[in-house]
């Protein structure tokens, strides 16, 4: 007799948002997601492939960090800019 429950030990990694075949991980959360429910995300020089449901969460914010960073950036850049210009204004006196 050899019944009973067949087990798939090798069974690829399935789907967390449905019963597919998951084709690799959230770049956040490290879900397994299939092609179809994850969405790509550029963020900086890497694309990400990001779940669905870090797209709903967070996945907008990514970018939002990188623009942040560089406001950030060229607002430190105008100070500098602004000091050297009073520097010398004041040295040209
Ligand atoms: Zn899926
Ligand atoms: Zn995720």
């Amino acid at each position: 007799m050899s019944g009973g429950l067949e087990l798939h030990g090798d069974d690829p990694a399935r789907c967390a948002f449905c019963s597919r075949q998951a084709v690799g991980p959230c770049a956040s959360c490290r879900q397994p997601v299939c092609g179809d429910c994850c969405t790509l995300t550029e963020g900086g020089a890497k694309v990400w492939a990001i779940c669905l449901d870090c797209d709903r969460r967070g996945g907008r914010s990514l970018a939002g960090a990188w623009r942040g960073l560089l406001v950030w950036l060229g607002g430190i850049l105008a100070a500098l800019a602004a000091i050297v210009a009073i520097v010398g204004w004041l040295t040209r006196r």
